[in-house]
């Protein structure tokens, strides 16, 4: 067993956990230095206890699946051991900026975040971050604190999409304490602690772009490149080939978002993976009721950020990240033309957004009608069904599910997706076109339902469910937080024992509103 600064005090599983996290190795984020962060303890957090854990993601880690029931498992994960770490090896916080709600907003950073550092596992290295850890340099106005409810919801949620097969950052733990905290009302404090290979937003490039530090830069461009796109130094420009591989990884992440109408609710360029990867779960939403123009963030008045804006957003974001890492551009043409040159090169690149964006949603739809060939019109008639769902306000996942069960042959096996609409004639024009296309494809209903059912979830983290699971947190009854994650671990698989996890929400549901107050 290693022994790292980080464990002394633990033992068991606990300690090998701990003594497995490293932050200063080479090739890490943390071994770019000062100018990029800043190490600090996390604040305090009294009487720690488990909320809940994901034994998968421990697996991942290389970590014990029962880790959780290690002693010190909630003092380590609230960051509370932080403080005894040495110097040179505490967490830390790592400097960004951005453009928030279309706007500039200049230096943001991990106000919240702290990063423990790395655990290689299998080939594989993750960074460890806690969200919630306390006030550091970065913090602005903010207390540096997450609250249960929006700690229960990044765990619920990042665990879910990782499920559903969409790229995520995902999440070890939630970790509690009675600690007040002051947001709309009085609530209590929680810690997630996040993992994914990289942390690094389109915000960081910003960054040292908007303070001409080209030097630093360079080096967060060749660490991104060297640990996540090795290949991108073989091309003629390794820069722009990154925010080739940013753009291609976005477009692909946006259309998995639209196939489960999903929203992310705060698409600032700070809230952006360079590795596409959804990141900063705060007021999302699963659709329930299909609106095109749905808006989850109770604070985006504007609607700049709602369903059908987010490949768009998605678009005007990369365009963002090309600025930023415009003077790493070029490097090859002379100095007369460079500037020039890399400006029509990045457009270029950012064009490919398009190019791929299209195809990627159309593959998606085709799967999702269950269409393994593809026909002139295919595009038409998932246009048309999603007119017909948004005038109906049928319920995004269980339009498509229960379209597994319509028959090729007859409307025997309409009414369970036909019952989602009220304007039932409009449904039957759909499904007699759907059923039209249908004959064109050799596959038979029950392979065609298996194969729609491994890419329509029937379980997703609606709102409400979401919900309940917090307000039996609030009360300490943990059991529903990690019945509903089991749920959604196996979201394409049929789990009669869950059914009511998968029907229509309650009327309550409607009321819900998340802002950005997390
Ligand atoms: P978000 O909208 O959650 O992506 O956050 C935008 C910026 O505000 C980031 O720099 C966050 O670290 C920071 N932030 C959000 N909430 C807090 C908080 N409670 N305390 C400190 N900083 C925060
Ligand atoms: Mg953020």
């Amino acid at each position: 067993m290693s022994f790292s600064p980080c464990n002394a005090g633990l033992s068991g599983p606990m300690s090998t956990a701990a003594g497995a996290i490293d932050n200063q190795r080479e090739g890490s984020f943390a071994a770019l230095g000062n100018v990029f962060l800043t190490r600090l303890p996390a604040a305090p957090l009294p009487a720690p206890y488990v909320v809940g854990f994901a034994p998968d993601v421990a697996t991942m880690l290389g970590f014990d699946a029962s880790l959780a029931s290690a002693p010190g498992f909630a003092e380590f994960f609230s960051g509370n051991t932080t403080r005894d770490w040495p110097s040179a090896s505490l967490p830390y916080a790592s400097v960004y900026s951005g453009h928030q709600f279309g706007v500039w907003a200049g230096q943001l950073g991990d106000g919240r975040a702290l990063t423990l550092g790395e655990a290689e596992h299998d080939g594989r290295r993750f960074e460890l971050q806690l969200k919630g850890g306390g006030r550091t340099p970065y913090s602005r106005m903010g207390d540096g604190r997450a609250v249960l409810r929006s700690s229960i919801r990044e765990y619920l949620c990042s665990e879910a999409m990782h499920h559903l097969g969409i790229p995520t950052t995902r999440a070890l733990c939630v970790i509690g304490s009675d600690q007040p905290v002051r947001r709309e009302e009085m609530e209590t404090a929680a810690v997630v602690t996040r993992v994914s290979p990289s942390f690094v937003r389109f915000g960081h490039f910003e960054h040292f772009y908007a303070n001409d530090r080209v030097d630093a830069l360079r080096s967060l461009a060749d660490h991104v490149i060297d640990r996540f796109y090795p290949a991108c130094r073989d091309a003629e420009d390794p820069y722009l080939a990154l925010l080739n591989e940013a753009v291609l990884s976005t477009a692909d992440l946006i259309a998995q978002w639209q196939g489960v109408g999903f929203c992310h609710g705060v698409m600032n360029t700070d809230n952006m993976s360079i590795l596409g990867l959804t990141i900063d779960y705060g007021p999302f939403g699963f659709m329930d009721g299909f609106d095109a123009n749905h808006i989850c963030n109770h604070s985006d008045s504007q609607g700049r950020y709602a369903y059908r804006m987010q490949p768009q957003i998605a678009y005007w974001n990369l365009f963002c990240l090309a600025q930023g890492l415009l003077p790493l551009f070029g490097a090859r043409y002379g100095e007369a033309e460079r500037s020039e040159r890399a400006v029509q090169d990045a457009q270029r690149v950012l064009e490919g957004f398009k190019a791929r964006f299209a195809p990627a949603l159309e593959a998606r739809m085709r799967a999702k009608l269950g269409l393994e060939t593809e026909r002139e019109g295919d595009d038409t008639l998932a246009n048309k069904l999603f007119e017909i769902m948004h005038a109906n306000r049928a319920d995004f996942t269980l339009t498509f599910r229960n379209l597994s069960k319509l028959s090729k042959h007859d409307a025997s096996g309409d009414a369970p997706a036909r019952d989602l609409f009220l304007d039932r004639a409009a449904f039957d024009v759909w499904a007699n076109d759907y059923r039209a296309r249908l004959s064109h494809e050799t596959r038979d209903d029950a392979a065609r339902a298996e194969a729609m059912n491994r890419v329509n979830p029937k379980y997703v983290l609606r709102n409400h469910l979401a919900e309940n699971a917090i307000r039996q947190a609030k009360e300490k009854d943990f059991s529903e937080v990690e019945r509903l994650a089991d749920v959604l671990r196996r979201p394409f698989d049929e789990q009669p024992e869950h059914e009511a996890y998968a029907g229509l929400p309650p009327d309550w549901a409607s009321s819900l509103e998340v802002s950005c107050s997390s």
